[in-house]
């Protein structure tokens, strides 16, 4: 599904991806960790083309992304995007935050999008919100309206930036739970999280950054029991 090549990236002078190399296949879930500012954003935004590769290859559900001349916007169809910061639409009803994409973007219509969104709103337990302006809603409940919002363009790819970092403590439990109930029911899943032990319970697999490097990378059970890399021990013992 994803195959970064010797990808390297610059902002100006700045080297923030450095050779990363990572495969990750359809259907699997994997967690990237690492200190702030180690590259994990960009690497994630790189995979729907927010950020432009400077060199190497990064195919992405078949798609050479190094190649300028392929449609963005087709591409993008596919994969759904959960930010640290919602991003609703702050004038629209929840429901109409869902069903814009599916009917603009997809050409769906609204009768058909606005079933699927209820579906999306019940998977992530928030129908009773369908009619509410987010502002009304919670953090937490916001959250999950934009995951049902990623869900309802039926994507074979979601990539999850920190979801739960800007939400109280007591909201994150209930988007951690609607993101393990999405895992490993075929779509791939990329989540970029602090939480640990969220990481070690759904990952197929752990891939740890720093200073723009993928140092490590094990499965869940293997990272968190066993760090080989020094960087990885201490990044872990700090958190403990
Ligand atoms: P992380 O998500 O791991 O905290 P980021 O990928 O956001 O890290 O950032 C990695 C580094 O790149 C940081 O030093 C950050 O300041 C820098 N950076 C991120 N985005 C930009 C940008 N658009 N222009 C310049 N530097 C950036
Ligand atoms: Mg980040």
């Amino acid at each position: 599904m994803i195959e970064f090549k010797n990808v390297n990236k610059y902002f100006g002078k700045f080297h923030v991806l450095k050779n990363v190399n990572l495969t990750i296949q359809k259907g699997e879930v994997v967690v990237i960790i690492g200190p702030s500012g180690s590259g994990k954003s960009t690497a994630l935004r790189c995979i729907n083309r927010l950020e432009t590769i400077t060199d190497g290859e990064l195919v992405v559900n078949g798609v050479p992304l190094h190649d300028k001349k392929v449609d963005i916007n087709a591409f993008r169809r596919n994969i759904g995007m959960v930010f640290q910061h919602f991003n609703l639409y702050p004038h629209k009803k929840v429901i109409d935050n869902i069903v814009l994409a599916p009917t603009k973007v997809l050409g769906v219509s609204k009768e058909e999008a606005q079933k699927t969104a209820m579906l999306y709103l019940e998977k992530v337990g928030i129908a009773e919100k369908a009619q509410s302006y987010p502002s009304e809603l919670s953090g937490g409940q916001q959250q999950r309206v934009a995951i049902a919002r990623g869900l309802a363009m039926n994507p074979e790819l979601m990539l999850f930036d920190e979801p739960t970092s800007a939400l109280d403590p007591e909201m994150i439990g209930e988007v951690l739970d609607v993101m393990r109930s999405l895992t490993h029911n075929g779509m791939t899943m990329v989540i970029v999280t602090h939480e640990m032990g969220f990481a070690r319970e759904v990952a197929d697999r752990v891939v740890f950054m720093d200073q723009g490097q993928i140092v490590e990378e094990a499965p869940a059970a293997e990272f968190f029991d066993n760090p080989k890399e020094e960087r990885a021990q201490l990044f872990l013992g700090r958190l403990l």
